[in-house]
């Protein structure tokens, strides 16, 4: 694949399960969620490339009160995730109870997956590895 990265291919990667980041061409850096330009050096020479699936919890939240269209889905956790290739997605964090939030641990090692919400979009989502 040597197009240019987009924005859009990113979303369509991500319902096709087959999630991508961009990597800068420049300083090697991986970028995800996508911009046009890299976040360490700044350049605009990006590409695609495929990450191990692998990584661990910064943080977390519950959501309890969710906007109109993933309503009868809450509660759910929303998490922050540290890929292995250094950089950080925003994802559903899946096989947890929310309602045990305790439960949940900084750090723990989480794995890429995926889930169809309602609306039958597919999220970006992390389980326990
Ligand atoms: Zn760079």
């Amino acid at each position: 694949m040597s197009e240019r990265p987009t924005i859009e291919q990113y979303q369509k990667f991500i319902q096709e399960r087959d999630f991508h980041v961009f990597r800068c061409k420049k300083c090697g850096a991986m970028i995800a969620p996508p911009k046009g330009v890299c976040y360490s050096c700044g350049s605009n020479e990006l590409e695609w490339a495929k990450v191990s699936g692998r990584g661990k919890l910064i943080s977390f939240t519950v959501i309890h009160v969710a906007p109109e269209q993933f309503k009868d889905e809450a509660p759910y956790f929303v998490g922050i995730v540290e890929l292995e290739e250094g950089t950080r997605v925003t994802a559903r964090l899946l096989g947890l109870d929310p309602d045990q939030p305790e439960k949940v641990q900084l750090g723990m090692p989480l794995r890429l997956d995926y889930e169809t919400g309602q609306t039958g979009r597919m999220y970006l989502g992390f389980r326990p590895a």
